[in-house]
C-alpha cells in the first residue's frame, strides 16, 4: 500500500490536472498506465513518476552549460525540419521551459536577426576610420534593425513601401500571419481550449519553434549584407583582381535578393511546414483525441490569413487584371 506522504506529486502532463489523488487509490496495486480524469489523457505511470528521467541529448530546454546551451538550440532548430520525430521526442511529460525557450529565441532568431545592422554598423565605423566617408549610412543601419519592416532612410520614415510595395515582403506577411493564427486560435477561442485542455506552456513551446522557418531567410540576409559590404569595401579599388571580387560580391547580392522577391517560390514552402509543425503538434506532441476538429478550427484563420496576405500582393492585382479581360 502507498501511504499518503509518500505518494509523489503528480500532474497531468497535458492539462496540469493533479493526480495525487489518483495515486491515492492504489491499494491493492500499482496500475501501469491509467487516464486522465480530467482531459482523458492516456497516462504511462513509470514515465510519469519516474523523476530521474534522462534529459534528451541535444534538446535546448534540457540542456547544461553554455556552450552546451548554444549547440543544442542548433541541433533543436535542425529536429524541426521533421516535425514528427521532433514532436515523438519532445513528449509531453518533458516540462516546456520558459528560460530556455528565451535562449533559444535569442541564440537562433534575435541574434540572426541582429547580424545585419551590427555588420552594417561595423562596416561604417572602420571605412570612416580609414577613408573618412562611408558607402552606408545609419538610416541602412536602421533599415536592417526594423526588418521586416522596412524603413526608407531616403523618404525619412517607415515608409508604405515595406509592407505594401515590394514583393519580397508579401512572403513574409503570407508566412507571418500564419505563423501567428496558428497559436493564436488555439490560446484564444474558448471551445478549443475547453475541448482539448492542453496547457499554456505547450502551446507556447510550440509556437517558438514554429518561427524556425524565419531561419532560412535570416541566413539569406546575412549572406545579402556580406556580399553589400565586400562590394562596397573593394568597389574603389584600382587592382582589376579586386574589382573582379567586388563584381562578384554585388552580383551575389542581387541574386540573393531576387530570390527573396521570389516569395512565392519561398512563403508556400514556409506555410507547408507549418500546417505539418501544428498538425503533428496536435497529434503526436499534445496527444489530442479530437485532433482533427481542433486543427481545422486552427487551419481556416490560418488560410485565411495567407489569403490576406497574398492579396497584398502584386502577383494578386495582375491576376485580377488577366482575369479581367
Ligand atoms: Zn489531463
Amino acid at each position: 500500500m502507498i501511504s499518503n506522504d509518500l505518494s509523489p506529486e503528480a500532474h497531468c502532463p497535458r492539462c496540469g490536472y493533479d493526480l495525487r489523488g489518483e495515486i491515492d487509490r492504489w491499494t491493492e496495486q500499482c496500475p501501469l498506465s491509467g487516464i486522465c480524469s480530467e482531459c482523458g489523457l492516456d497516462l504511462n505511470w513509470i514515465e510519469l513518476l519516474s523523476r530521474d528521467g534522462k534529459p534528451i541529448p541535444g534538446f535546448v530546454e534540457e540542456a547544461r552549460g553554455r556552450r552546451r546551451i548554444f549547440t543544442a538550440a542548433w541541433k533543436t532548430w535542425l529536429w524541426t525540419f521533421r516535425p514528427r520525430s521532433f514532436w515523438s521526442r519532445v513528449r509531453l511529460e518533458r516540462n516546456p521551459s520558459p528560460g530556455r525557450l528565451g535562449d533559444w529565441l535569442l541564440i537562433v532568431i534575435v541574434s540572426l536577426h541582429l547580424a545585419p545592422p551590427l555588420m552594417l554598423l561595423a562596416l561604417i565605423l572602420l571605412q570612416s576610420l580609414t577613408r573618412g566617408s562611408s558607402s552606408f549610412g545609419l538610416g541602412e543601419v536602421v533599415a536592417a534593425a526594423t526588418w521586416p519592416v522596412e524603413y526608407d532612410p531616403y523618404s525619412g520614415g517607415l515608409s508604405g513601401a515595406g509592407l505594401e510595395g515590394t514583393r519580397w515582403s508579401t512572403g513574409i506577411w503570407v508566412a507571418g500571419l500564419a505563423t501567428l493564427l496558428f497559436p493564436l486560435v488555439l490560446f484564444a477561442l474558448p471551445w478549443t481550449r475547453l475541448r482539448s485542455k492542453v496547457r499554456d506552456a505547450h502551446v507556447t513551446r510550440a509556437a517558438v519553434y514554429s518561427l524556425a522557418w524565419l531561419v532560412p531567410l535570416l541566413l539569406a540576409r546575412i549572406l545579402h549584407v556580406a556580399a553589400m559590404v565586400i562590394a562596397s569595401s573593394f568597389s574603389g579599388r584600382r587592382m582589376g583582381s579586386w574589382r573582379a571580387v567586388a563584381r562578384t560580391a554585388n552580383n551575389a547580392a542581387d541574386l540573393i535578393h531576387e530570390c527573396f522577391d521570389a516569395w512565392y517560390l519561398w512563403a508556400p514552402l514556409a506555410c507547408a511546414w507549418l500546417f505539418l509543425w501544428w498538425w503533428r503538434a496536435l497529434q503526436t506532441g499534445f496527444r489530442m483525441k479530437d485532433a482533427r476538429r481542433v486543427y481545422l478550427a486552427m487551419a481556416v484563420p490560418a488560410l485565411l490569413g495567407i489569403a490576406i496576405g497574398i492579396s497584398r500582393s502584386q502577383l494578386f492585382g495582375h491576376l485580377l487584371v488577366v482575369m479581367r479581360f
